[in-house]
C-alpha cells in the first residue's frame, strides 16, 4: 500500500482543525463530525483515486473522524475557557472603578455646577438657578444631558436641599 494515501487525511485534518481561524471553527464544528469528515473524505477520495490509490478516501475518513472528534473536543474546551475569562473581566473593572470617580467635597453654602461644563446650576441656598438633572454620571445641565436618562430633573427656582444627590456631596464637618 502506498503510504501517501495517509497524506490527504492528515493534511485535511491539519487545515480544518488546527489552522482554521476561531470564527471559522465555530461554524465548522456546528456540523456533526461524521458529516464533515465524510464530506471531506468523499472529496479526497474522488481526487485521490486517480492520483494515489483507491483506498485514499477510506483512509482519509479513518484519520479525519477520530481526529476531528479530538479537535472539536479541544476547541469546545478552549471556548469554555474563553467564556470563563470573559466572565472574570467585570470584577476587575469594578475594582478599578474608584480610581475613575472624582469625588468633590462640598461645604454647605457652596454653589453646584454642571459636572461637565461648570455652568452654575444651584446657588448657595440650594435653590436651582438653571434647570439641572441628577444622573448616574453626576449633576448635569440640560445641554450636557443629551440623551442620558436623568434620575431626577429640577426646574429653576426649585429648592433641592433635601435631594439625596445634593446632600451626598456635602461634607458634614460637625
Ligand atoms: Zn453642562
Amino acid at each position: 500500500m502506498n503510504l501517501l494515501v495517509f497524506v490527504p487525511g492528515a493534511a485535511a485534518l491539519l487545515l480544518t482543525a488546527l489552522e482554521m481561524p476561531r470564527k471559522a471553527k465555530r461554524v465548522f464544528f456546528k456540523i456533526p463530525v461524521w458529516i464533515s469528515s465524510s464530506a471531506i473524505a468523499v472529496v479526497v477520495g474522488i481526487v485521490g483515486r486517480g492520483v494515489l490509490a483507491s483506498q485514499t478516501g477510506f483512509i482519509t475518513e479513518l484519520i479525519l473522524f477520530p481526529g476531528l472528534h479530538m479537535a472539536k473536543k479541544h476547541f469546545l474546551w478552549s471556548e469554555a475557557r474563553l467564556v470563563k475569562k470573559g466572565k472574570k473581566k467585570p470584577k476587575e473593572v469594578k475594582k478599578m472603578e474608584p480610581d475613575f470617580i472624582i469625588k468633590v467635597g462640598l461645604n454647605p453654602g457652596d454653589q453646584r455646577v454642571c459636572d461637565y461644563c461648570n455652568t452654575d446650576l444651584v446657588d448657595g441656598e440650594a435653590t436651582v438657578t438653571k434647570e439641572c438633572h441628577s444622573t448616574e454620571y453626576g449633576l448635569m445641565c440640560s445641554k450636557c444631558l443629551g440623551s442620558i436618562k436623568p434620575i431626577s430633573s429640577h426646574k429653576e427656582g426649585e429648592n433641592v436641599a433635601n435631594e439625596t444627590w445634593y446632600k451626598e456631596g456635602i461634607i458634614d464637618e460637625s
